[in-house]
């Protein structure tokens, strides 16, 4: 990974999170606040880890992705849209009669594996994809983005003492540990600490990394599976609106919609950050 290569995935990131922004100030609605929090994963995730041909979505072999937190569904359409599975006007009919793309993800958008929303059902089904992977030696990885408000599910946990079970080393779970949930912090709503304890007490092998650092979350993802004969959870601290200045920390932003100059303060904050990546890789 040369830092040419890092830049231009940084750059992607934050012109996804304009994206994002558009989406939501035009759709006249959205989730912002965990889009914007996921966005360096998912980019990370579908411009390097995953192996997939968005001609080709239901390609045997493909790697599998599971946005369990399904309400961040705006950075998802971005990023599959921007990886070719759809055209970009669709992300423009957002919030529109007759739009394609719904508040969460459903089936008939191309790259969703699985219609998510309803919170701690990804990783059960994330499992089930997993085995049958080993099961008919089909060579694909399985991995789950989840909230961390959604760590509170008990569907979460069975589905992590399964995949130990299974010994399922192709499957990875990714927590965005933005501490923040729709109510206020995660920690006054059901306290999730020690989280990495918790699962490495499920027989996870969990790695640590700061979730919006594009050059962490490659090594994390090249180094797969962390351990052999285990599943991975990365535990992923990020920052809940990263990237805008007054959406950045505000649980109040779980769902919300920009002012016209709200969002154009956005656009201002998120070029003069692309500006700055462009001139470290002309370095
Ligand atoms: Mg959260």
């Amino acid at each position: 990974m040369t830092q040419i290569e890092l830049q231009r995935l940084r750059i992607i990131a934050l012109e996804t999170r304009k994206r994002v922004m558009n989406m939501v100030f035009t759709g006249k609605g959205g989730h912002t606040g965990g889009s914007l929090s996921s966005v360096d994963i998912l980019v990370a995730l579908y411009f390097h880890a995953l192996r997939f041909d968005p001609a080709k979505p239901d390609s045997p072999g493909r790697d599998r992705f599971i946005m369990s937190k399904g309400h961040s569904a705006e950075g998802l359409y971005c990023v599959l849209s921007r990886a070719g599975f759809f055209p970009d006007s669709w992300l423009s009919e957002y919030g529109r009669f007759g739009s394609r793309l719904f508040g969460h993800p459903t089936m008939g958008v191309p790259g969703v594996e699985m219609p998510t929303g309803a919170l701690g059902h990804g990783l059960p089904v994330g499992v089930g994809m997993a085995l049958a992977d080993k099961r008919d030696g089909a060579g694909y990885r399985t991995f789950v983005l989840m909230g961390d408000g959604e760590q509170a599910e008990g569907s979460v946990w069975e589905a992590a003492m399964a995949g130990s079970n299974y010994s399922l080393d192709n499957l990875v779970g990714i927590v965005d540990y933005n501490g923040l949930q729709i109510s206020g912090k995660v920690d006054d709503v059901m306290r999730l600490s020690p989280l990495a304890e918790r699962w490495a007490a499920f027989g996870w092998m969990v790695v640590e990394i700061d979730g919006n650092d594009m050059g962490q979350l490659l090594a994390a993802f090249d180094a797969l599976p962390a351990r052999p004969g285990s599943p991975t959870l990365i535990l992923a601290r990020t920052i809940k609106g990263k990237g805008v200045s007054y959406i950045e920390g505000q649980a109040s932003w779980h769902h919300k919609v920009p002012t016209k100059e709200q969002y154009d303060l956005a656009l201002v904050e998120l070029d003069a950050q692309i500006a700055v990546c462009a001139a470290e890789a002309a370095v």
